[in-house]
């Protein structure tokens, strides 16, 4: 299999590289634009419609016809997606300036050359933490935008076959991990609700009518928090798949789609309660572990989300909330945090789906010694203890023989 993962540094472009972007820019919104008109989606397609007709932009040098059409494609396939789920969705237009390549790029001591024209190049120096990451691995693309530029690089991986697992449970304020070596962690995450609460209040107290500079504010905003939050959930996340790899565990974590519509307006849920919850970074979180993993090889699925948080781990009995976060089993008689208690539901949950259990047979084998066969699921079974018993008569016999 062969896994991605990017880095992005900042750079300052000079005023051809804005201009190349900006042409970029154009180029895209005319494949887009054909696409639409004549209504084709697939890469061969378009690129058979737009390739001439992209000639006019002679400025550009001809690889970046290719980079604009499929980033093109990308875009209506995209657009026909959420168009079957909601028919009000806006036609595409790419209004931010940008540039793909993955041709004529290539890495020259510290620096970086993108093809201008033929024989023109601009250079962007990369910096040393850019480049301590991309050695050793080739660099499949490149992306620029007005500020930042992204590098792609890839290597093979062969998926990890996992020993054990390890179950994550996602709560608003922590991250609770259960490993199948019966280890229970709790990583604090409230640092990271407090952050966008601040942030939450700061933004509530901006009261000018003036839609320019609330937009530039909020973005502003938006990313000293989405930085703060985002290195927060780095290093949480770091430590949970550096974990999984030194114990060979793959990764089980619920399957949350759609937790959004929990907290919509009109829900019956007070406006703080509502932002508190949506302020709930599950996603990134996911998004961080999920490539982490992959990178590493170890395995990732997710598991239904359905009553983890209120079926008891060890017996499946429905259980009651007690004191401090605890929940009561009556059946074990025992109280368990109920976030440790969720992780090891998601960690038994994802044992079934790495088929990590026995196999049904050798299951009934052992529980069979009091119960009855029932012959249609223990019909394997049946078969090989029938088996065995032929053996052991052969045994018998052959040691028999010998005697005489
Ligand atoms: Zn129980």
């Amino acid at each position: 299999m062969r896994v991605i993962k990017s880095v992005k540094q900042r750079y300052s472009p000079s005023e051809q590289t804005l201009s190349l972007l900006e042409d970029f820019r154009l180029m895209m919104n005319d494949c887009i634009r054909i696409g639409l008109r004549e209504k084709v989606t697939s890469m061969k397609s378009l690129c058979l419609k737009c390739y001439h007709t992209l000639e006019h932009y002679d400025n550009v040098a001809t690889c970046y016809r290719l980079t604009a059409i499929s980033k093109a494609a990308g875009i209506l396939r995209n657009y026909r997606k959420s168009l079957r789920k909601n028919p009000n969705t806006k036609i595409p237009y790419v209004k931010k300036i940008q540039l793909v390549d993955c041709y004529r790029f290539r890495i020259r001591g510290k620096r970086l050359r993108l093809t201008l024209r033929a024989h023109e190049y601009i250079y962007v120096d990369l910096s040393p933490h850019t480049l301590a990451v991309i050695s050793g691995f080739t660099v499949r693309s490149v992306t620029l935008t007005n500020c930042t530029i992204i590098l792609s690089f890839s290597k093979e991986m062969v998926v990890m076959e996992p020993a054990g697992v390890l179950g994550i449970d996602r709560n608003l304020d922590n991250i609770t991990i259960s490993t199948t070596n019966s280890q229970d962690i709790t990583y604090d995450l409230s640092k990271a609700t407090e952050t966008k609460s601040n942030y939450r209040t700061i933004k509530s107290h901006f009261n000018r009518n003036d839609v320019r500079i609330r937009r530039e504010i909020y973005r502003k905003y938006g990313e000293k928090q989405g930085n703060k939050v985002g290195n927060i959930l780095h290093i949480v996340s770091k430590q949970i798949v550096e974990k999984a790899k030194a114990e060979k565990l793959g990764i089980a974590m619920e399957n949350i789609k759609g937790i959004r519509k929990l907290y919509r307006k009109g829900n019956g849920q007070g406006n703080h309660y509502r932002g508190r919850m949506n302020s709930w970074s599950f996603y990134e979180l996911q998004r961080q572990i999920e490539y982490k993993a992959k990178w590493e090889g170890i395995p990732v699925v997710y598991v239904d989300a359905w009553g983890t948080s209120s079926k008891c781990s060890t017996c499946g009995c429905k259980t009651y909330p007690n004191e401090h976060r605890q929940i009561y089993c009556p059946r074990c008689s025992i109280s368990v945090d109920r976030d440790v208690n969720a992780a090891r539901n998601v960690r038994d949950r994802g044992r079934v789906r790495f088929t990590l259990i026995e196999s049904p047979n050798e299951a009934m084998i052992q529980e069979c010694g009091t119960s009855p066969l029932i012959l249609q699921v223990d019909g394997g079974k049946l078969h090989r203890a029938q088996q065995t018993q032929q053996n052991h008569k052969i045994l018998h016999l052959h040691s028999d023989i010998s005697r005489l």
